[in-house]
């Protein structure tokens, strides 16, 4: 376990160790939330599928996140 207070504007620093270990890049966005045990979880940034929700190799369209899947769905639907 490792402790880090937080500094006058609530900032944490993350260890490098964590940084390398999770392959967090200087820049690189992160979210975090309030679970439902209460407890607060960090995480890499990385939006849903604007569809169907899934985290698994998604790409950006547009400004929208679209994964694999529901584009290959999209390529299908004829006019
Ligand atoms: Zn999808």
């Amino acid at each position: 376990m490792i402790v880090r207070k937080t500094d006058q504007l609530g900032r944490i620093v993350l260890p490098k160790s964590t940084r390398k270990h999770f392959n967090i890049d200087t820049g690189e966005s992160l979210e975090f939330f309030i679970d439902a045990n209460n407890q607060i979880v960090l995480r890499k940034y990385n939006p849903s599928c604007s569809f169907c929700d899934s985290y698994e190799d998604n790409l950006i369209f547009k400004n929208k996140n679209l994964c694999r899947t529901c584009v290959s769905e999209i390529k299908e639907i004829k006019s």
